[in-house]
């Protein structure tokens, strides 16, 4: 979700040589989506392209069946400055990051699927001591493309402890998450030895995944529309009016201070695009997944992953396995904790039992208040003010922070209402 670089001519080039013949066609977005992914000369672990490619594919078949879809991996000529990026010849992005989003869902889906099995599974699923951080699913999946495995050895201790599993429970996690690598990029050879915990983890995965890729890549298909929507009837968030109010955050004399970010109108309906589709795609959950508590965790998993591209940037530099992670803002973008705002929004306006709990939670919580209270006590002239409309997408906890200003770790724990 970077900014456009001129960068990325090289491989914009090799698509666009390649899709000349194309465009004289007159072939448009109607006909065909262009994806060109490229990795780094010294990123050996291309194994996910197939599951990256099946996500695309089922993604943009939620739209209309019928799309065609051009997925293409190169080596980057040069390495973009931004993870992805939307014009109308194609969408790129880095291969490294995609598949990063990947290996962390396999994690978050066989977390949820080992939880959902155990004796009041629908209440560990809902509640906030159980998840899997928003920072380590991305560690695991860093661990893993990259080969750390003291890294991935220490991360899961980490994991087991904080998540209550036993080692059996581990050990079923550990090969769950291979075998759904296995399945999404057709390694078996044979018989597919699948496992009773897969049928419960694979559709959770897909779902997530998917989810994903639909803000990600939904926001550059705005750039690849010639900066135009392609669902054009709003989102349910932007039709109750609570895109405007958190945009209004951003406005002269209210709580953030409008000119460092400097919001460009293109970029903010790209995300406009990206929400649309994420409502589309994430609507489709119930036909994917009958456990209602399920549909729940997974908008919850969902706002935890999404949250460390937007926070970040999705620049892989700064995810270390030991510190935490910086976030920044992006000049052109709203800013980042105001797209997690309308993204948990979206999410839960499709939510229908459990809304209480489609909340940012956790460490994402934590974040997204450390970058209010950062950027708003820097501008002079903030208001200080915290709608309702916020303060409902966090845990109460943090209500009573910002009254007493007492705060502990019961802060960022959600509980229902
Ligand atoms: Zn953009």
């Amino acid at each position: 979700m970077g900014r456009p670089s001129r960068k990325y001519g090289m491989l914009g080039r090799i698509i666009c040589t390649s899709l000349l013949i194309m465009s004289n066609l007159n072939l448009s977005w109607g006909q065909e989506l262009r994806v060109g992914f490229c990795h780094a000369s010294d990123f050996v672990n291309i194994e996910y392209q197939t599951a990256i490619r099946k996500s695309i594919n089922r993604f943009m078949g939620t739209l209309d069946p019928n799309f065609r879809n051009d997925i293409r991996f190169i080596e980057c000529q040069e390495i973009p400055s931004s993870t992805f990026y939307g014009s109308p010849d194609a969408v790129y992005g880095r291969e490294e990051a995609m598949a990063m989003m990947v290996e962390a869902s396999y994690w978050s889906a066989g977390v949820l699927t080992i939880q959902s099995k155990r004796t009041l599974g629908s209440e560990v699923l809902l509640s906030s001591c159980c998840q899997l951080d928003w920072i380590d699913a991305y560690r695991l999946a860093k661990a893993k493309l990259y080969f750390h495995y003291d890294q991935l050895e220490t991360l899961q201790n980490k994991v087991q402890s904080y998540l209550g599993f036993s080692n059996s429970e581990m050990d079923q996690l550990v090969k769950l998450v291979e075998e759904i690598h296995y399945t999404e990029n057709d390694f078996w050879e044979g018989d597919k030895p699948h496992s009773d915990l897969f049928a419960t983890a694979a559709p959770i995965y897909r779902v997530t995944i998917d989810n994903l890729v639909s803000f990600v890549i939904g926001h550059e298909l705005f750039h690849f529309n010639d900066n135009s929507q392609m669902i054009t009837t709003p989102s349910e968030m932007e039709e109750s009016g609570l895109f405007n109010t958190f945009y209004s955050l951003q406005q002269y004399k209210r709580l953030l201070d409008p000119f460092i970010v400097n919001s460009d109108k293109n970029e903010i309906n790209a995300d406009k695009s990206g929400f649309r589709f994420l409502q589309l795609v994430d609507s489709n959950t119930r036909r994917k997944v009958s456990s209602s508590s399920l549909q729940t965790a997974i908008r919850k998993s969902t706002i935890d992953l999404l949250a460390f591209p937007v926070l970040s940037g999705f620049d892989l530099t700064m995810l270390s396995y030991d510190q935490p992670v910086e976030t920044s803002y992006i000049s052109g973008y709203l800013y980042p904790m105001i797209r997690m705002m309308m993204i948990t929004a979206v999410l839960r306006s499709n939510e229908r039992e459990n809304e209480w709990a489609v909340k940012m939670c956790g460490n994402t919580s934590r974040a997204i208040v450390q970058l209010i209270q950062i950027y708003a006590s820097a501008y002079e002239k903030s208001d200080g003010d915290v709608p309702d409309e916020v303060l409902e997408l966090l845990p109460a906890g943090v209500t009573v922070g910002w009254e007493t200003n007492y705060w502990d770790e019961n802060s960022f724990s959600c509980q229902p209402n």
